[in-house]
């Protein structure tokens, strides 16, 4: 699978407020900007993640999943998977994910390099979604000593594609997983919008299945920088902190990192943020997956709505000032809705999706 390539050759004289390229391209949500001014307002605070914000959020977290984890933060989501992964695993150790997988496709090799080698073992599954069966056949592929010996399964929850993992999906897989004496990590960058789908309490899909450490995002879903890691086994996170300060990642006025999860966290602002990114996706694919020459690719359960488009129309749409990622083979495209695409902006695009594939298209294909 070829990596992302980002349509940005825009057209000039268009300009959009909003875009479907990327959940990252949507500002702060209004919760998060005001509790960043607040934690700016509170006078002077201990460094390094001893303040009282960050000492707030924390127990906030452990509020919300109903048990006694540990929490740290770091800038990004590619630090987070790499110093989890690495956690779990030595450098002789592999890691078992879906192919799409973010650690193995967009993290620039970030698991391997903080783990010192540990390798990434790849397993397919249809809609992006790893199984029991294939966990195991990796596994007992090789158990020899010239062959990097699994230690982790790592599952991206929402999917890269936007599908979710089912609790007794993700209970199957932390079963096998504990037979085959591997640890279990999730990928969370989306996890407010899976949650949002299942309409579980957010135990349920980690700890309660079996999850030993979620890494747990917060950019996409409406903060400015700062992801969470959640370790759900304690003893997992042992000198942790020392490793997020070696990796660069200790933010040093760590309180305008957690701060702004406390707008997230309270009146349950994340879900509605994820909900409303859903709800924006399947209203997208409402109005598009009709059109003749639009076909949808995934079922879409979450914010993203992947559709195989005609070269014409990616073209056309482009020219139109709009901004998508294309990928998957030939003519996928990734619409992405966040916590502030409006229905306008929806059925803008929906609108010139389905004029430019739809029945009323005079034009067949490209030339
Ligand atoms: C966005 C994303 C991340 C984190 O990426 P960063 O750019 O490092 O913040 C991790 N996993 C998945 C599946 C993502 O979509």
């Amino acid at each position: 699978m070829p990596p992302w390539q980002c349509l940005l050759d825009k057209c000039d004289n268009i300009w959009m407020e909003q875009q479907f390229a990327s959940d990252n391209g949507a500002g702060m949500c209004p919760e998060a900007l005001a509790a960043f001014l607040r934690a700016n307002e509170s006078g002077h605070e201990v460094a390094y993640g001893d303040d009282t914000w960050t000492q707030q959020v924390c127990d906030r977290i452990r509020d919300l999943f109903q048990t006694d984890c540990d929490v740290f933060f770091v800038f990004n989501g590619t630090a987070a998977n790499s110093l989890a992964l690495a956690s779990l695993c030595q450098s002789y150790h592999s890691v078992i994910c879906h192919a799409v997988a973010h650690i193995e496709t967009h993290e620039c090799g970030g698991p391997e390099f903080f783990s010192n080698g540990s390798k990434i073992l790849l397993a397919d599954g249809d809609n992006g979604k790893l199984t029991p069966d294939a966990i195991e056949a990796l596994v007992t592929k090789r158990n020899d000593i010239h062959y990097p010996k699994p230690k982790a399964v790592s599952v991206t929850q929402p999917t890269e594609v936007g599908t979710v993992y089912s609790v007794e999906e993700l209970r199957a897989i932390a079963a096998m997983a504990k037979r085959r004496d591997l640890k279990v990590h999730m990928d969370g960058a989306r996890f407010a919008n899976a949650v949002a789908c299942l309409g579980v309490h957010p135990s349920e899909i980690t700890w309660r299945a079996g999850i030993d450490v979620l890494c747990f995002g917060g950019t996409k879903n409406g903060l400015p920088v700062g992801d969470a890691i959640v370790f759900f086994k304690r003893e997992l996170a042992e000198d942790f902190s020392y490793r997020i300060k070696q990796a660069g990642q200790l933010a040093s006025k760590m309180r305008f990192i957690s701060a702004p999860w406390l707008g997230l966290l309270e009146n349950d602002v994340w879900l509605r943020n994820a909900a409303h990114a859903n709800a924006m996706a399947l209203r997208l694919h409402q109005r598009i997956k009709d059109a003749p020459h639009a076909r949808v690719l995934f079922p879409v359960q979450t914010n993203a709505v992947f559709v195989e488009l005609p070269e014409f129309v990616r073209k056309d749409l482009v020219a139109r000032g709009w901004q998508f990622y294309t990928a998957i083979g030939d003519g996928g495209c990734r619409l992405m809705c966040s916590w502030d695409t409006s229905p306008e902006t929806v059925d803008r695009l929906a609108a010139d999706i389905s004029e430019l594939a739809g029945i009323g298209s005079n034009r067949k294909g490209p030339g």
